[in-house]
C-alpha cells in the first residue's frame, strides 16, 4: 500500500519553514489505518513484546491498536500532571525549550519486554526520553516502530543501538 498518499504535508506549522507532516487522513481511512498498524504489530511480534509504551498524545493513536493486536498491554508516557497515581519522571530537552514525561510507577515490571510506539520520529528527543524512562524501570526496550522518519534529523544516530522500524521516510 501506497501509505505516502495518506500523510498531509503542511507548509509552515507550526512555525513558518516546518514542513508538518499530518498522520490523520491515514487515521480516517479504515483499510489504510489498519494496514499500517499491522505492518508494526509485525514488527513487534517478531520482537515477543510484553507491552507496548506510547509517548502522549500521537504516541497513544497508533501504539494502542498495536497492543490490541498482539493482546499485550499499552502503557502511556504522559505529560507532566496527567497521571493520578505516583509516577517515574522523566525531563528533558526540546529544540526549544524543555518537557516531561511521566508513567506510573506500578505499569512496567523489571524484565519486561517493551516495545515503544510512536507516530514520527524527528530529532529523536521524545523516543530518547522514554527509552530512558522506560529502562529506569528495569525493563528492556527491544525496539521502536514510527509511521513517519525525517531522515534529515539523524535521529538513529541518537538510538543506534536500538531497533527501529519505520513504514515511511522522508
Ligand atoms: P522528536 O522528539 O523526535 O524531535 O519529535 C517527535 C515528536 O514530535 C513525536 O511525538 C511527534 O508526534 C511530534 N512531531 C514532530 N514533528 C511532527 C510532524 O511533522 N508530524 C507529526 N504528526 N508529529 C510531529
Amino acid at each position: 500500500m501506497n501509505f505516502e498518499h495518506y500523510i498531509a504535508a503542511v507548509e509552515n506549522f507550526p512555525e513558518e519553514g516546518v514542513t508538518f507532516r499530518d498522520i490523520t487522513p491515514l487515521m480516517a481511512d479504515g483499510p489504510a489505518f489498519r494496514a499500517a498498524i499491522s505492518e508494526i504489530s509485525e514488527f513487534a511480534r517478531q520482537k515477543e513484546v510484553d507491552i507496548i509504551v506510547g509517548p502522549e498524545a500521537r504516541g497513544f493513536i497508533v501504539g494502542c491498536p498495536v497492543a490490541f493486536d498482539l493482546e499485550v498491554g499499552f502503557v502511556p508516557a504522559r505529560k507532566k500532571g496527567k497521571l493520578p497515581r505516583e509516577t517515574a519522571t522523566i525531563d528533558y530537552g526540546l529544540e526549544y525549550g524543555k518537557s516531561t514525561l511521566q508513567i506510573h510507577k506500578d505499569a512496567i515490571k523489571p524484565g519486561q519486554r517493551v516495545l515503544i510506539v510512536d507516530d514520527l520520529l524527528a530529532t529523536g528527543g521524545t523516543i530518547k526520553a522514554t527509552i530512558d524512562l522506560v529502562e529506569s524501570f528495569g525493563a528492556e526496550v527491544v525496539g521502536a516502530a514510527f509511521l513517519i522518519e525525517l531522515e534529515e534529523f539523524a535521529a538513529r544516530e541518537k538510538i543506534s543501538e536500538y531497533e527501529v522500524f519505520t513504514l515511511l521516510k522522508y
